[in-house]
């Protein structure tokens, strides 16, 4: 009683039963029996066992006085605490179960389960396992499902092998599976908590930085593309905040600023024109190109004004007054062309604008071909009054050409293009203002086929070079010959050069011409040098090829390379080359006189050079224009210029000769005045180099012979 025990029996020490506590004997001595063996051995021995139907645990003890007396048995019965204890230390759930014979229904007899659910786990639910009893096993009692671990308490009767009929006490561990799996479902809606959460504050803060930092950067690129699409208008958003967006914002409002501005001044320089503030080509183009298209939407709409007029003009001379008067009056005759123009041609809706250089042009918004004469007209008239500048009084008059739309052109370029056309034409006819037409167009197309051809003329050898005799007035004899260049084409047969000089000389072409005649010139002098002819060969020099600086070293050159003097040739050139630019002709014809050619004034009388000019030039010799030698016979004027100018040349020390000397009267009258030569058709026609050389050896000939008739001044051909 003191340590607890039920039972007790005290034991002999041959094992047999001495005295009890009064339970019966029978059982105990049963007990006592089965445990001496171990007992005798080990010195005590113990065991779980079933007394009176409920499990206790046995203990046998020697009872020692000091030598063995006896052996006592003790049973402590497993009682329900013990469950709790364990269920308390382990969270398993403890149940004993118990049969006395291997064939009786077990009963549960201690628990820490629900009474109730131990009854039928004892009951229904718990049959041994075949295979594993030693494994946890699942087993459903009632609605629940436990997991359950056997094992059993009281030792394996020695003769019985199936455990799974034994008698005696099993203990059941188990545990609630429902519990078991209700942990992990509670972690995972924590987790599910913890997530939304997460999620919460991901939102949020998401939401936070958007309205903080994403949607200001949003509203900055979006700004940038809008400059970047050229939108300079719209201020940029958000320059009042303080932080690193706000600069960025406070910077591409700087940038935007000034790229407006630079934008604004760029605009100014590309359309309009910094000399005369008057609208450019750029902004005429497109204005003519928006008047265009209204005038095409008037027209769809049947009005009746659905033409549009253009005018364009370039100044006569301007160069010359730029030459002359220097660049900055250049500018200003210039400022006061624009001033006139948009004063007093122009009504309101037109617009003036200044091409380039000295060329101007006036849109006429609504304006068909009567309206565009009467402006030019006016614009004429305008021009015309004199213009005081700085003291100095300039004239000045332009050239007009006009065209419209839609009669002459159906957009904007070759609108533009053909008021061009009609403007060169009137210029080159000295017209004043001229209206497009088709004809004309055909004809400058016509030019232009016919510069690209004279460009190959050279390469292919359709030039030919044609002599014609200078005659001394004296003695009849050789002085020298011009030389003339004629184009055979393969086509239109032999071209005279007035068909095609003109040309060469406005593209530049002439300069190539030029050398070209030059060195054929001097493979003819050698050859007639062979042949023993001495004379000198006229050359004749465009205003082009006087402008060219470099002319005097390229015709040394040329003289190194055919071995031929510069003595050998006559350099024509006429009035009109020599005043286009004076100054530089001037240092040009002072460099090929030093180099030993002659110089010649061409067509003398047709131009306006003047005297003190004349007398300046390095010139050896003076060549009466053929419009006064012609018809000198009849015309008493024109004799009288052709003795003047003989008078005038000699006393400048020059040598005249007389051109277009087509009958023996004109020779005749000619060595009346004591002229030095002559040339004309009289004597003889320009003519092939080749026939030349023998022209010269019947002439020869026949001065010979004449020479032994009678005196010179008997010559007649023939
Ligand atoms: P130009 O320099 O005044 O040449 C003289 C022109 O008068 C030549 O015309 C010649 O055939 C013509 N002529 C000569 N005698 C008479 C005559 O008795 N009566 C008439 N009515 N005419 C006569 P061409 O050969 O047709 O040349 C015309 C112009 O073409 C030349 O006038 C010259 O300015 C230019 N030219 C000709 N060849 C060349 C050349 O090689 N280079 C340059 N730069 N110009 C040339
Ligand atoms: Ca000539
Ligand atoms: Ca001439």
């Amino acid at each position: 009683a003191r340590i607890g025990a039920t039972e007790a029996a005290l034991l002999g020490t041959d094992f047999t039963v001495r005295a009890t506590n009064g339970r019966d004997t029978r059982e105990l001595a049963s007990l006592a029996a089965r445990l001496a063996a171990q007992a005798a051995t080990s010195g005590a021995a113990g065991e779980i066992a079933l007394l009176g139907g409920q499990p206790h645990q046995i203990v046998l003890v020697p009872l020692k006085a000091p030598v063995l007396a006896g052996w006592v048995l003790m049973g402590f019965p497993l009682e329900v605490r013990l469950a709790a204890e364990m269920k308390a230390l382990s969270a398993l759930n403890v149940t004993l179960l118990t049969r006395a014979r291997a064939d009786a229904p077990w009963t549960a007899a201690l628990t820490s389960l629900p009474h109730e659910q131990a009854e039928r786990l004892a009951r229904d639910a718990w049959t041994e396992p075949a295979a594993a009893p030693q494994a946890m096993h699942a087993v459903a009692v009632g609605p629940a499902e436990l997991g359950v671990k056997a094992q059993w308490l009281t030792p394996a009767p020695a003769f019985e092998h199936a455990s799974a009929d034994r008698a005696g006490v099993l203990a059941l561990v188990s545990v609630s599976i429902d519990d078991a799996v209700r942990a992990p479902r509670d972690l995972q809606i924590g987790l599910l908590v913890i997530t939304l959460l997460g999620f919460g504050v991901f939102v949020f803060g998401s939401l936070f930085s958007a309205r903080r930092v994403t949607t200001p950067l949003r509203e900055l690129a979006s700004a940038a593309v809008r400059l970047g699409a050229g939108d300079y208008a719209t201020p940029i958003q958000g320059l009042r905040r303080a932080d690193e967006i706000g600069h960025l914002a406070q910077a591409f409002e700087q940038m935007r600023v000034s790229v407006a501005e630079k934008q604004a001044q760029i605009l100014q320089l590309a359309y309009w024109d910094g000399l005369t503030g008057l609208p450019n080509r750029v902004q005429f183009r497109d204005a003519v190109r928006d008047a265009i298209t209204q005038a095409q939407e008037r027209a769809s709409r049947g009005e009746s004004s659905a033409t549009v007029a253009v005018i364009m003009l370039d100044l006569d001379c301007f160069k010359h007054v730029n030459d002359v008067l220097g660049y900055p009056f250049g500018d200003l005759l210039l400022k006061g062309v624009a001033e006139r123009l948009s004063q007093h041609a122009v009504r309101g809706g037109d617009l003036v604008a200044r091409l380039g250089g000295d060329e101007f042009a006036v849109l006429l918004r609504r304006g068909d071909s009567a309206l565009a004469e009467s402006v030019a007209q006016r614009i004429g008239d305008a021009l015309n009054a004199p213009l005081r500048l700085d003291e100095h009084t300039v004239d000045m008059s332009a050239s007009l050409g006009m065209a419209c739309w839609p009669a002459h052109a159906l957009d904007a370029d070759v609108l533009l293009s053909r008021a061009e056309v009609a403007m060169y034409v009137a210029k080159r006819r000295a017209q004043g203002a001229l209206l497009y037409e088709a004809s004309i167009d055909a004809a400058s197309a016509q030019t232009l086929s016919l510069l690209t051809e004279l460009r190959h003329a050279v390469d292919k050898g359709e030039l030919r070079l044609y002599l014609q005799p200078k005659l001394q007035l004296d003695n009849g004899r050789i002085g020298g010959a011009e030389a003339l260049v004629r184009w055979q084409h393969p086509q239109r047969g032999l071209v005279p050069p007035l068909e095609f000089i003109p040309f060469a000389e406005q593209t530049g072409f002439i300069r190539t011409l030029t050398i070209w005649v030059f060195e054929e010139a001097a493979r003819h002098w050698l050859a007639l040098q062979a042949a023993g002819v001495a004379l000198t060969l006229s050359v004749n020099l465009s205003t082009r090829d006087l402008l060219d600086q470099d002319l005097p070293a390229k015709f040394d050159a040329l003289l190194v390379k055919h071995r031929v003097p510069a003595e050998a040739f006559c350099l024509e050139i006429t009035e009109g080359a020599i005043m286009d630019d004076p100054q530089r002709a001037l240092a040009t014809l002072n460099r090929l006189s030093a180099l030993g050619f002659r110089l010649s004034i061409d067509d003398f009388g047709t131009g306006y050079s003047s005297l003190a000019y004349l007398k300046r030039l390095p010139v050896d010799e003076l060549k009466i224009d053929k419009s006064f030698v012609i018809g000198m016979e009849r015309d008493l004027d024109d004799l009288k210029i052709v003795r003047s100018t003989i008078d005038l040349a000699h006393n400048l020390g020059l040598t005249v000769v007389a051109e277009g000397v087509e009958n023996a009267k004109v020779w005749e009258l000619l060595r009346e005045l004591d002229c030095d030569e002559a040339q004309g058709f009289h004597m003889g026609r320009p003519m092939p180099a080749a026939e030349f050389h023998q022209w010269t050896a019947t002439w020869v000939a026949q001065q010979r012979a004449r020479r032994g008739a009678g005196p010179a001044s008997a010559f007649m051909l023939h």
